[in-house]
């Protein structure tokens, strides 16, 4: 079962998650390299749309991400909160288009 990354992550981006996924399948509009370049204080106004989101066809549902956010933006999929059930497609809908863009 796939975790998904809700909108509560939105200009929040601290990348705890990322350094605790064994399969790397979090991932956002910039490179995760990128992003850490801009200091945490900072990422609430110059990333104010910016959000991560896991690839449900690599995340291993090993659930390590969900306890290091800070704003509780993780959940598995059965347990999203009905207010972002959205959130399950844009997840994936994401890796799509990020895909679509390399050819
Ligand atoms: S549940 Fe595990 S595999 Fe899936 S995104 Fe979180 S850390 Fe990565
Ligand atoms: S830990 Fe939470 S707030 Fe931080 S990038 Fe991951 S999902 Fe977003």
């Amino acid at each position: 079962m796939s975790f998904v990354i809700t909108t509560a992550c939105v200009a929040t981006c601290d990348t705890a998650c990322v350094d605790v996924c064994p399969v790397d399948c979090i991932q956002g509009p910039i490179p995760i390299e990128e992003l850490r370049l801009v200091p945490l204080e900072k990422r609430a106004t110059q990333f104010s749309t910016f959000q991560l989101y896991i690839n449900p066809d690599e995340c291993i549902g090993c659930a390590a991400c969900e306890p290091e956010c800070p704003v509780e933006a993780i959940y598995e999929e059965d347990s999203v909160p009905a207010k972002h059930t959205e959130d399950i497609a844009r997840n994936a809908r994401f890796f799509l288009e990020q895909s679509s863009l390399v050819f």
